[in-house]
């Protein structure tokens, strides 16, 4: 990629002034990730809204400046080295709307940059269900748009009635059904430019006591099977599709002998062996060559080829 002289990130520094957007430059990206691994940003901007995020949008993709979008940062590996470019971190807060409610259902516009766990609390206490598994799904709303966020059966498709994104300095909500949904992942996966600001979901009355226990069962679940105290970007694999392999990821990356295997600071997690663990100095490069180890291991034993669930920002 072209080296972006320092004077169009001055530029944008001042537009970004003018436009009233918070930023800030040569910003560490490590402390707003899961894995606390990663580089500086030369610019790092926190648009409030979608209308700050859509002139920023514009004027970025207009001088072809380099730049990516951050959420809670925990589905993501970060480059150590620096990034010459943008970070976006939406920052329109935590506060969703309600748009209809009734004794049967609820409406309820949620921000990307409300945090998945805690929306799924505060939603599920309303007394509507369907929001109970994000309770333990670490990262952002709009994170989770991005994943198709999922566990123990359910997935944000399932309550999705529509998602807005700004692309090309425009706001544009579509439906559930343009987002292309499937297994982690949607059609914002390979259309990255997108950038999501809210997502509005449907829920269905349910009993209380059933919603609070739903969620105290997957928090115990959680406990059960994933390594504690331990920094880490969640599962690093998808699962293979069934017709091409019964086993899960975890179970070929564990018939191959790989369960503890370490490079530098960096674990494949001897209790969860399709996590990889930060044990407190991994570099993005011990975690890398792990990542690259598990798949050349799997496909060269297995004749399978891992998909990787875990995303790369910046050069590795
Ligand atoms: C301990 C642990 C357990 C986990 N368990 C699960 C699980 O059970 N199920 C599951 O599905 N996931 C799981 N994950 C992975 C992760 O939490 C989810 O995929 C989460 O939804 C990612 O959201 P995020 O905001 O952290 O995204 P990030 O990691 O910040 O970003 C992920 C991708 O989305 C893009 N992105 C983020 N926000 C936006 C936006 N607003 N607009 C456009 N693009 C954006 C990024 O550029 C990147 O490509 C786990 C992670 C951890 C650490």
């Amino acid at each position: 990629m072209p080296e972006i002289p320092i004077e169009k990130f001055d530029a944008l520094a001042h537009f970004l002034n003018e436009a009233g957007i918070p930023f800030e430059r040569n910003f560490s990206i490590k402390e707003y990730t899961s894995f606390r691994i990663g580089g500086t940003a030369e610019i790092f901007a926190r648009p409030k809204n979608a209308q700050q995020a859509a002139v920023l949008q514009k004027s970025i993709f207009t001088d072809r400046i380099p730049h990516y979008y951050l959420g809670g940062g925990s589905n993501i590996l970060v480059s150590d080295n620096p990034y010459a470019g943008v970070v976006i971190y939406y920052d329109a807060g935590e506060d969703f709307l309600i748009l209809e409610q009734s004794a049967d259902f609820l409406r309820v516009s949620i921000p990307a940059s409300a945090r998945a766990p805690l929306a799924g609390k505060r939603i599920s206490a309303l007394g509507y269900t369907g929001m109970e598994f994000l309770t333990t799904i670490p990262g952002y709303i709009g994170g989770a748009v991005i994943q198709n966020a999922g566990c123990y059966g359910q997935e944000l498709c399932d309550i999705t009635e529509s998602v807005e994104f700004c692309l090309n300095g425009e706001v544009i909500t579509i439906p559930k059904e343009e987002a292309d949904f499937s297994y982690r992942s949607s059609r914002f996966k390979t259309e990255t430019e997108s950038l999501i600001t809210s997502l509005t979901v449907r829920l269905s009355r349910g009993d209380e006591s059933q919603i609070r226990s739903r969620i105290e069962d997957y928090k115990q679940r959680r406990l059960n099977s994933q390594p504690r105290n331990r920094r880490s970007a969640g599962s690093v694999f998808k699962n293979p599709h069934s017709s091409v392999s019964e086993k899960k990821a975890w179970q070929l990356i564990d018939q191959c002998g790989l369960r503890g295997t370490v490079a530098g600071d960096a674990e494949i997690s001897s209790e969860h062996c399709n996590f990889i663990v930060n044990r407190g100095k991994a570099t993005s490069q011990d975690v890398y060559s792990l990542i690259c180890l598990i798949e050349e291991t799997v496909y060269s034993q297995t004749g399978i080829r891992l998909e990787r669930e875990v995303v790369l920002l910046g050069d590795f």
